[in-house]
Parts: C-alpha cells; structure tokens; sequence
C-alpha cells in the first residue's frame, strides 16, 4: 500500500487501541507519520520503533501543548484527534475535576487541534476526531459524562466543516462502536450487555476503525465533510 506516501500525518492518542492501528495503517500506506501519547511511554517507543513514526508526549489534557504540538507538525495533510478517556458510572459519584479533565481530553483537545491544525494546512487536508456511536444513542446508565462528549465532538465537526470546506480541509467523526481495547475489552463484564444492542454481536477489532479512518483520509474522501462515519455493528440501528 501507498495510498499515503509523502502524507504529513498527526494522530493525537496513538500509543494503544484505536490510534494504534490508525498509526499502524497509516504507516503501512507510507505516511510521515507522529503519534501523541500520554502515560505509556514503553507502548509509544516500541510503536514507533514498529512503525518507523515519531512518539511525542503531550498530555492532550493541557491545551496550550496540544497546539504547540500541533503547530509543530507544520502542515499537515491528515489530522487524527484518538485521545479520548471514558468514565462509565454512577455520576453521583465521580470527581467533578476528574469530569472536567475528560472534557478537556475528548473535547477542548479535539477542537483547539482541529483548529490549530487548520491554520496551518495548505492544501486539501483532512482532519478527524474519533467519536462515538454515544455521540447518537446512550442506552444505559452511567454514560452521561461520556456521551455529552462525544455529542460535543458532532457540534464541532458540523461547524469547523463548513469554516474551512472552501479550502478543500474536510472535517469528519468516526464513531466506533463497542472496540476491542483497553478501555473496552471484547471480554470485558460489559461485553455481554453491549453486544445485547447489537446486530452484530462483536467487538469491532481496531483495525476496522482504522480503515475506515484511512478511508476518509484518503483520495476517496474528498467529498466527505461534516459527517459522522458509523461503525457500530448496528449498536446505534
Ligand atoms: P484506549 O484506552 O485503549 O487508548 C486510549 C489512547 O488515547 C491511548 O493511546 C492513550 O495514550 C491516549 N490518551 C488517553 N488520554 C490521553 C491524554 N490525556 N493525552 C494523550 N493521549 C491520551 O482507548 P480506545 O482505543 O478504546 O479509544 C480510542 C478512542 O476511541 C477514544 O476517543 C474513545 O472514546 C473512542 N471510542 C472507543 C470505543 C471502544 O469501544 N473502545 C467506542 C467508541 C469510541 P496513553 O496510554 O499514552 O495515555
């Protein structure tokens, strides 16, 4: 694969799970590619030394070192927004600092990127924050937190699409559904419940989402903006 040779390629959260294989497709189609992580260290080194792309530690929770990293990169043509964290419980009972820092992860990050990023693209770039299917649809408790997030991320896409569709820059979501990693493992004790709402009753493997990433970065993708990319397994149907 070749489909992005030469690419200048940014995913924010890419040392585990689905901004793993979204670093690990985009380097097996020939991408310049760096990838952000914040905790796992010893993953990103050995994901970079894998793939041949660059690990950078930025804490997708501080804004101002999510832009200078961005910024950094110069102009992209593919920004990947993964990072993301998800607390699932009783939210009588959750920290509110530890809410606010999951907003500042799944949505202060992705939009000051998403902009920063703009403002230094030249040509027709792509950039794509990894959402969720609990953007559409929360069927049980305890998500409330979680979703609001990733609703926020649809607001952003449908805005920053259209501030910079006149330079040829698409902004999308994708939206797993139930994924196997570690925030969600195909063995996990939600599993069963999950798979309840499903048509397919699987984990997708990372590897699919990575993919369909790929594919809304790619040529083909030129004509997708503003718009969520559902995969699901039917979870949302
Ligand atoms: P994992 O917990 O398996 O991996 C999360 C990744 O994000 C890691 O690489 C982690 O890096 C990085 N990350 C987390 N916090 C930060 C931070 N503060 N700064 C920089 N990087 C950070 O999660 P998934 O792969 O499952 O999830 C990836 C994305 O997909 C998230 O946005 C999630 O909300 C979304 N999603 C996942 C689903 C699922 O079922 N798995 C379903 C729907 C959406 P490090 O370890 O280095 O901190």
């Amino acid at each position: 694969m070749s489909d992005f040779a030469g690419k200048n390629i940014l995913v924010l959260g890419g040392s585990r799970g689905i901004g793993k294989a979204i670093v690990q497709r985009f380097a097996a189609g020939g991408g310049q590619v760096a990838f952000t992580y914040a905790g796992s260290a010893d993953a990103a080194a050995a994901l970079a030394a894998e793939t041949g792309s660059e690990a950078i530690r930025t804490d997708s929770a501080d804004r101002d070192a999510v832009i200078a990293t961005v910024a950094g990169r110069g102009a992209l043509d593919v920004l990947v927004v993964n990072a993301g964290v998800a607390m699932i419980g009783d939210p009588l009972t959750f920290d509110p600092d530890e809410v606010d820092r999951m907003i500042d992860i799944n949505v202060r990050g992705p939009y000051h990127a998403a902009v920063e990023a703009a403002r230094h693209m030249t040509g027709p770039g792509r950039i794509i924050v990894i959402g969720s299917v609990n953007g559409d649809r929360m069927p049980f408790a305890g998500g409330a937190a979680y979703a609001l997030t990733k609703s926020a991320v649809q607001g952003m896409v449908r805005g920053l699409a259209r501030d910079f569709g006149d330079r040829g820059i698409t902004v999308n979501a994708i939206q797993p559904g139930p994924t196997d990693s570690d925030m969600n493992p195909a063995d996990g004790p939600m599993a069963a419940a999950m798979h309840g709402f499903m048509a397919i009753k699987r984990h997708a493997h990372a590897s699919e989402v990575a993919e369909l990433t790929a594919f809304v970065a790619g040529p083909h993708g030129a004509m997708i903006t503003g718009s969520f990319q559902t995969i699901d397994g039917g979870f949302g149907a």
